[in-house]
Parts: C-alpha cells; sequence; structure tokens
C-alpha cells in the first residue's frame, strides 16, 4: 500500500530557482493522479522526490509508513527497489541489450532474475514477439512499452511516470495508457506527469503546478460533474425532509463541502447565500435527476420485480445515464407514475405534459 504525502516540501537548485515551493499534497493508496502545469513548473523535481532519487531541503515526503526525508542511504535504494516503478519519457534502455534483457536487468536490481517472468511482463504489454529486439530495432511505442514492463516486474505499489506518452502516436498512446489503467486495476498508485489533457483526464485527480506550486487539484470533468449531481440529490431531499431513507445516495452530504457548494454558487447551480438553494437552473437539473432515479426504481421493483437493495444501487447508477428520451419512454412504459415505490413523488416530465398520472405500472 502506498499513500503518498508532502509537507510544505521546498527543492532549490540555488539561490535563484526554486523549483519546488512549499509543497503540500495527499495522494491516496490505488488512487491515479496526473500531474500537470506548463514547462519548468516543477513537475520532475517533484517525481523525482517521490521516487527518492533527490531530496528536499525544506519539509517531509512521506510514502506508506516512510519518511524518506529520514532514510539512510541503504534504505533509500531499497525502497526504490521495492517499491517504485519509474516510466519516463526518455527510455533509458541500455542499448546493447535486447527488451528480455532490459527487462531482466530490472529484475536483476530486485533480485529476482526470471527469464520466463521478464516474458511474460514483455507479453503483457504486447511485445511477446519482439523480445529478441534491441532498442535501436523497436518504434517509440515499443520502446515505452518495454520501459513499462521493466516498471511492472516487480508489482511495485507505487507508480512514478514523467511524460509516458509524450513522444508518441495516437495508437501507441492508447496502448499505454490502458497498461496504466490495467495497473490503477490493480490497486497500483500512480502519479503521472503529463501536459496533454486527454491523458490528464484517464486519472482520478488532477494536480496542477503552477511555478513550484500547487495551483489547483481538479477533478476530472465527468467526476466533477457526478459531485454535483449527488449533492444536488442530497439537496432535493433534505427540501423533501427525507434524507435517511436515501442512504446509499447520501454520498452527496459527504461531497457537499464548502468548497464544492461555492462552485455550484459560481456556477449558478445554487443560488447565493449562506444556505445552499437551488438557482432554478439547478433545481431543474436536481428535479431530472429524482425523476430519472425514481422512475428507474419503479421499473426495477415493479416490473423486474428485483431485491430492493439492488434496485436502489442501480436507481443510482442509471440516473447517471438515462437519456431524457429513454426517461420519456420509460416513464410512458410505467404510465407517468406519480410516485416511486417507497412513495416519494417523481417529478413530472414533458412526456406527462396532458397525460394524468394513472399510478398503474407496467405489471399485469
Ligand atoms: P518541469 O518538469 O515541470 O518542466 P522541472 O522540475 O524539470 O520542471 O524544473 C523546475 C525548475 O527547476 C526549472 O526552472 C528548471 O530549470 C529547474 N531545474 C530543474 N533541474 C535542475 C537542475 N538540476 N539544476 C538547476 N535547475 C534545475
Ligand atoms: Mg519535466
Amino acid at each position: 500500500m502506498s499513500s503518498v504525502r508532502m509537507e510544505k516540501v521546498t527543492r532549490r537548485y540555488d539561490k535563484e530557482v526554486t523549483a519546488l515551493d512549499r509543497v503540500s499534497l495527499e495522494i491516496g493508496s490505488g488512487e491515479w493522479v496526473a500531474v500537470m502545469g506548463p514547462s519548468g513548473s516543477g513537475k520532475t523535481t517533484l517525481l523525482n522526490l517521490l521516487g527518492g532519487l533527490d531530496a528536499p531541503q525544506e519539509g517531509r515526503v512521506v510514502v506508506g509508513d516512510l519518511d524518506l526525508t529520514r532514510l539512510s542511504r541503504p534504505d533509500l535504494i531499497r525502497y526504490r527497489r521495492e517499491r517504485v516503478g519509474l516510466v519516463f519519457q526518455q527510455f533509458h534502455l541500455i542499448p546493447y541489450l535486447n527488451a528480455l534483457e532490459n527487462v531482466m536487468l530490472a529484475q536483476y536490481l530486485h533480485s529476482l532474475a526470471d527469464e520466463g517472468e521478464a516474458a511474460r511482463a514483455l507479453e503483457e504489454v504486447g511485445l511477446g514477439r519482439r523480445l529478441r529486439h534491441l532498442p535501436s530495432a523497436l518504434s517509440g511505442g515499443e520502446k515505452q512499452r518495454v520501459c513499462i514492463a521493466r516498471a511492472l516486474i516487480n508489482r511495485p505499489s507505487l507508480i512514478l511516470a514523467d511524460e509516458p506518452t509524450g513522444s508518441l502516436d495516437e495508437e501507441n498512446e492508447r496502448a499505454v495508457l490502458g497498461l496504466f489503467q490495467a495497473m490503477h486495476d490493480r490497486g497500483q498508485t500512480i502519479v503521472m506527469v503529463t501536459h496533454d489533457l486527454t491523458v490528464g483526464r484517464r486519472a482520478d485527480r488532477q494536480i496542477q503546478l503552477e511555478h513550484g506550486r500547487v495551483a489547483g487539484e481538479f477533478l476530472t470533468q465527468a467526476q466533477d460533474e457526478e459531485a454535483i449531481d449527488e449533492v444536488l440529490e442530497y439537496l432535493w431531499l433534505r427540501v423533501e425532509g427525507d434524507v435517511a431513507a436515501h442512504e446509499t445516495c447520501a454520498l452527496g452530504a459527504r461531497l457537499a463541502t464548502p468548497h464544492l457548494l461555492d462552485r455550484m454558487r459560481a456556477r449558478g447551480i445554487l443560488v447565493p447565500g449562506a444556505e445552499p438553494a437551488f438557482s432554478e437552473k439547478g433545481r431543474r437539473r436536481a428535479e431530472s435527476l429524482i425523476r430519472r432515479h425514481r422512475l428507474a426504481e419503479t421499473l426495477f421493483s415493479e416490473t423486474f420485480q428485483m431485491h430492493e437493495a439492488l434496485v436502489e444501487e442501480e436507481a443510482c447508477y442509471f440516473e447517471h445515464i438515462l437519456s431524457p428520451a429513454m426517461t420519456d419512454s420509460i416513464c410512458s412504459f410505467l404510465r407517468h407514475p406519480p410516485a416511486c415505490p417507497h412513495g416519494k413523488e417523481i417529478p413530472r416530465g414533458s412526456c406527462c405534459a396532458g397525460k394524468p398520472a394513472t399510478g398503474e405500472t407496467g405489471t399485469r
């Protein structure tokens, strides 16, 4: 398990250049974070510190249970070998060793050289037929994948990658990002430097550096919208006077931080004021979410007769993916039900205009 914590970390190269200036950040174990920012903003310096390749003048760098700034040199070397996988834009492959030998060299450093395992790692990155090729006979994308195989060989808990897709064409970029996705799915923590927004958006979170400082932490847009949806639903239920009934979607209560509420005010989803209150735009968005959620519940429990816990779980999912047309079809199919199985009102949609709610549903 590798969580990462930097506390007021300063790295100066000389009096003139402060590459990192009192940087504090936290990365959860298993998180995939993209470090973004213009050239010279300190991204590579930050990775080098996390990898134990460099030390700050001030502050602490803690990875898992290890304070890197206090480790002895041999312990730091052990940390690098056992816990960290490094993937760079420049490939750092040994030119006179073939792909297999380059990966085995990394194994040797981890003291477990095993040709079969090295070959499997190369197969995993799609290079099973390039084992005996020298770096000079490999394309940029293939070299990058050898580097990834090398970084993966001992399943390090922390992957540090500096512009891993920087010099790749689109197809290789997709292949390499797929490999990172697989590492992420396995629970490895990934800190990836990139200035490419499409690459950065694949991460759970983006940390923006500017002039050696953290300029902000932005969620990827889809996550941001989903968090806003959760908060809107929570606020809707609160207005209805019943929050406890929807434990599963109570995520919104935790997400409703002052910071997110402020952003929702700035975007005109909430009106200004101390207490969170919907703007007309926000109310419509919340109403449409609630409508999708409750229609999905009605469909699943009355038509498909699913178990209640599953109904709730599926409804929380479907509310994010139902298109307006699908929502109206479901509503029509269910004959515009006035209430969900829990007896909560289902907001009317455009399809309901002029149609009396019959209360009857599709079960017959
Ligand atoms: P990025 O990776 O975001 O482009 P870097 O971390 O490489 O930024 O560099 C941050 C700042 O530190 C830059 O101004 C750079 O010139 C300076 N810098 C980086 N490495 C050194 C070094 N070894 N000696 C002196 N200055 C350096
Ligand atoms: Mg750099």
